[in-house]
């Protein structure tokens, strides 16, 4: 709920265009459209939300996370009914059960969904269902729907929470969130008939991109015996009711299909296990992982080794990691990775640097590897390399705070103070953090001018006007 409120909260501060209250019909199942909110407008408060959310929450910076999140989404899109691909994506650092898509584009999870799914197939297919809602405008109908039932509430509630963001203080938001939301949750959790379109569409998506679409339900229990095991009910559930019927329709959709075997992925399984240690076992991970070996196989093994041999990294003891490795099956490029950072610890940065490289050549678009090459660049001292490449990284993933806080580190040890400081201004930016953004170009403006670079200059001053227009 409190997502749909915040949502609310950006479209009073950031639009331009006046909210209308025109008595719009409700359109049909299945019709897109959306008078009171254009998809442009949709597009801004999605971005505007994602902002402040960031600045409000925890968030999860691993690269190893965001690569298969963004890969596990884009999996889905060419098969969703979205108009638009260019999303936003956001991991959340929570244990609970959570999954949301944001109008204008902007899809998340808590972390902690992971421990609750059994395999990606599961995952995808709450995804699948959020993507829908998104293709669908399910927000923007809804809040139309809303609007017809009862023209004066909604009035009044947009307009006190006007007045409440405009005083812009963090108590004022908390506020709204707690004492209003409860009054407008029914006018906006998504209805039933939403919920089962959603569910339809969402099984078609996952299907077409070649999951099982028996996935579906098996979410479904999951998700009532955690609502059990917790004897309250979960965010996702609120946002989200599970009725017998939208279980019972799902099960006799899926039944249509052929059930497809299920892939057992090593990346899944790994990430998985990051999440127990993170929110289940902490600094009992490693003793119960070493247990665990002893009657693990395929796969799951692999994935304990590669786990062990990562906290082995984080503690800098380079040959117990190396020799977790030295165990694993498998060649995938995130043991390959880690490898090279082990040996990087343990012999020093040149080794590491050739293997990295190599891997490279071959795969141009892993974030995991740009990041960790980047790393042991800067170590061996090559740092103009280093700025490059998370320079790349921030071409193609623009948004993300963690690849321009990368980029900003390198580009100071590289002596380019203009960039670092441009760099960390987007970092602050795509943070929320406006205040901090606007100090960091301020600087970067200086410095360029400093050094007579007077077209850099002009064009950060232009990007500053972009990202704080008053
Ligand atoms: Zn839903």
């Amino acid at each position: 709920m409190k997502y749909l409120l915040s949502i609310l909260l950006c479209t009073c501060l950031a639009t331009t265009a006046p909210f209308t209250f025109a008595a719009n019909e409700l359109p049909a199942l299945g019709d897109t459209t959306s008078g009171l909110i254009s998809l442009q407008q949709e597009h801004e408060l999605g971005r505007d939300w994602l902002r402040n959310m960031r600045s409000q929450v925890s968030t999860i910076d691993d690269p190893i996370i965001l690569e298969w999140f963004h890969d596990l989404v884009y999996q889905l899109v060419p098969n969703s009914q979205l108009q638009s691909t260019d999303l936003e994506l956001i991991v959340i650092d929570s244990p609970e059960l959570n999954a949301f898509a944001v109008p204008g584009g902007v899809v998340g999870i808590n972390f902690g969904l992971l421990l609750y799914s059994d395999d990606e197939d599961q995952l995808s297919s709450v995804l699948a269902h959020e993507l829908a809602h998104l293709s669908q405008r399910h927000f923007a109908r809804q809040v139309e729907a809303a609007q017809r039932r009862d023209p004066v509430a909604l009035a009044t509630l947009l307009a006190s929470i006007i007045l409440i963001a405009t005083s812009n203080t963090d108590a004022g938001i908390a506020g709204i969130m707690g004492s209003q939301a409860a009054a407008i949750q029914n006018q906006l959790a998504y209805s039933r008939d939403f919920e089962r379109e959603a569910d339809r569409l969402g099984m078609k998506t996952l299907v077409a991109s070649g999951l099982d679409a028996n996935a579906m339900t098996g979410m479904f229990t999951n998700m009532m015996d955690a609502s059990k095991y917790r004897g309250s009910s979960l965010e996702f559930l609120m946002t989200h009711p599970l009725t017998a019927t939208r279980v019972a329709d799902a099960a006799g959709r899926a039944a249509q299909y052929p059930r497809k075997p299920r892939t057992e992925s090593f990346r899944f399984t790994v990430l998985k296990l990051i999440a127990e240690a993170r929110y289940r076992l902490q600094d009992q991970a490693e003793t119960e992982f070493t247990y665990r070996l002893n009657k693990a196989t395929g796969v799951y093994r692999d994935a304990l080794l590669f786990s062990l041999a990562r906290l082995a990294l984080q503690e800098e003891q380079w040959d117990k990691g190396l020799e977790r490795l030295s165990d694993i099956k498998q060649t995938e490029l995130l043991i390959r990775i880690l490898n090279a950072q082990l040996l990087a610890g343990r012999d020093g940065p040149i080794a590491a640097l050739n293997i990295l490289r190599e891997l490279r050549r071959i795969h141009t678009d892993s974030p995991v590897l740009d990041v960790a090459l980047a790393e042991v660049n800067l170590e061996a001292g090559k740092k103009k390399d280093a700025t490059l490449l998370l320079k790349r990284l921030t071409e193609d993933y623009p948004t993300t705070p963690l690849y321009w806080q990368r980029l900003s580190k390198a580009a100071q040890a590289n002596g380019d103070l203009t960039l670092a400081y441009r760099a960390l201004g987007e970092y602050h930016h795509y943070s929320g953090r406006t205040q901090e953004a606007v100090q960091q170009f301020q600087s970067a403006i200086r410095e360029a001018n400093k050094i007579k670079d007077f077209q850099r200059e002009a064009a950060i001053q232009e990007r500053l006007r972009v990202i704080d227009p008053a």
